[in-house]
């Protein structure tokens, strides 16, 4: 990492400040030409982590001090203080793109090349400053969509996962340090190598990565939002539900039977709960070609939904078409019945749904149905009550341990595996060298969540995710 890097880090946009980072062995002595402090001084003598006001020139403000491009604030931090890890200069200027990209052009005529995306994180992680699950917590703050996501990623960021794989780590590295000790001075006076006195560590262990294990499918949904089809038969009022829930009108509602035929997503929070609804094309027998195959993308949602809004138009009598959904519902998927349309005469018989409900064979009769209007806005808080009763938020203690990301759950899934089968090997008295491969085989998966194990090129791939900038 000998070049020095510049990138602009904040948004595109007008804003009241941007900010332009520079980090490498020149960063400091680029900026001190480029900046003149206010009142006396030198950047390449500042104090590390300390604002200085002064003017930025677009080049060495010694020889052309016409070419002043903001007035602004400027703050050093030196090798390992800093983010990177190396010299790093952030100047904190006016908000003008136009602004901004002066600065970085001057930056880069002074011998700074444009930072690729993530690679300031990249230079973090590759000078120690943080481990790749701290890296990765990085980008998952930036693209929380969620006050829990962001509460969680932060906790990740400050090393609550790391530091439990960490100590399996250590404790798996100790085993083979103590066999390998053994063996190779057999005249020293060390401890007898007896596996079975590690087989509570080791279960130790495999408990810490089910537990993280476990905490994945509520990862998943923290992080893509609870996939939750809306189904109903057509005219129940799907899209006008969607459409209350997001605030504006997303799909399109019409008094025709058949209008949405394909499945329309969208993201929105309920609470703290976020969902991704998906509008399905209205269920019901058709011979239509292009009704028809919505249809069947509807009932390939309903296989993969976490959650399911079952509309009943509370407005007509149950009809066999209701029932008929009904039946075609997951057993094991949580529902909803909402009766909407409830600003009309209710002509719906509840006694009647209820006992439908308890004739199929789902145990959905405890669930009440929700009586709303998609049209006024009538109960949805209700709905919205419901839904966060079912899907609550997770222990406070546990956020920041809830693992998001499918590459690290992939890696403590290997590691669990092997360290169970180390297990069943010392119980089945296997010799040390069969069990030895399985620990080797953990500690380099375990070596992969937080990156001490990676090759070159899936890391720069994780980086590649990042926005230029970070
Ligand atoms: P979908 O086919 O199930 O998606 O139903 P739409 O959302 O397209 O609605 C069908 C018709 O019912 C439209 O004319 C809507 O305006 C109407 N509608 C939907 N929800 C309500 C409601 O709560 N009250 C009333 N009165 N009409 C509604």
């Amino acid at each position: 990492m000998s070049d020095t890097i510049a990138a602009i880090a904040t948004g595109g946009g007008v804003a009241a400040i941007g900010i332009v980072r520079v980090s490498g062995p020149k960063a400091i002595e680029i900026a001190d030409k480029m900046f003149r402090i206010i009142g006396g001084g030198r950047l390449i003598n500042a104090e590390t982590r300390k604002m200085y006001y002064g003017e930025l020139y677009g080049s060495c403000h010694n020889e052309n001090r016409d070419k002043l491009i903001d007035i602004c604030l400027c703050m050093i931090s030196r090798g390992t203080f800093s983010y990177t890890g190396e010299d790093s200069v952030e100047f904190h200027c006016h908000g003008s793109p136009v602004v901004l990209s002066e600065v970085l052009r001057a930056l880069f005529s002074q011998g700074a090349r444009q930072a690729l995306p993530g690679e300031f994180t990249k230079r973090a992680f590759l000078n120690g400053r943080m481990d790749l699950t701290q890296a990765e917590a990085v980008i998952d703050i930036i693209e929380a969509e969620t006050p829990l996501a962001a509460r969680n990623a932060v906790g990740q960021l400050q090393g609550s996962v790391s530091a439990q794989v960490e100590s399996i780590y250590t404790e798996l590295i100790n085993i083979m340090a103590h066999f390998h000790a053994v063996l190779d001075y057999p005249d020293e006076d060390i401890d007898e190598f007896k596996l079975q006195n590690y087989l509570s560590t080791l279960q130790n262990a495999e408990t810490t990565l089910a537990g993280l294990m476990a905490s994945h499918e509520r990862g998943r949904i923290m992080r893509d939002g609870i996939k939750t089809a809306i189904i109903g038969k057509p005219n129940t009022g799907k899209s006008s539900l969607l459409n209350a829930l997001l605030g504006y009108n997303r799909a399109i509602v019409t008094n025709i039977a058949g209008t949405t035929r394909d499945t329309v997503e969208e993201k929105v929070l309920i609470g703290n709960v976020s969902l991704r609804l998906i509008d399905t094309a209205g269920l019901r027998h058709t011979d239509e070609v292009v009704e028809k195959l919505g249809v069947e993308r509807t009932l390939s949602a309903l296989q993969n939904a976490q959650l399911i809004l079952l509309i009943l138009d509370g407005s007509k009598p149950l009809q066999n078409d209701d029932l008929d959904i009904l039946l075609s519902i997951p057993q094991e998927v949580p529902k909803i019945i909402i009766v909407n349309k409830i600003d009309l005469p209710c002509v719906i018989n509840n006694n009647e749904i209820s006992e439908h409900l308890n004739n199929s064979q789902f145990s959905i009769l405890n669930s009440q149905f929700l009586r709303v209007s998609a049209l006024t806005g009538e109960g949805l808080d209700g709905l919205e009550s419901e839904i966060t009763r079912q899907f609550p938020e997770p222990d406070k203690k546990s956020v920041g341990e809830i693992i998001t990301n499918t590459r690290q759950y992939d890696a403590i899934t290997r590691a669990k595996s092997s360290i169970s089968e180390t297990i069943t090997a010392i119980s089945s008295s296997l010799t040390p060298d069969v069990v030895l491969t399985e620990i080797e085989a953990a500690l380099n998966a375990i070596g992969e969540v937080t990156g001490k194990s990676m090759r070159e090129d899936i890391i720069s791939r994780i980086f590649e995710r990042f926005c230029v900038g970070k």
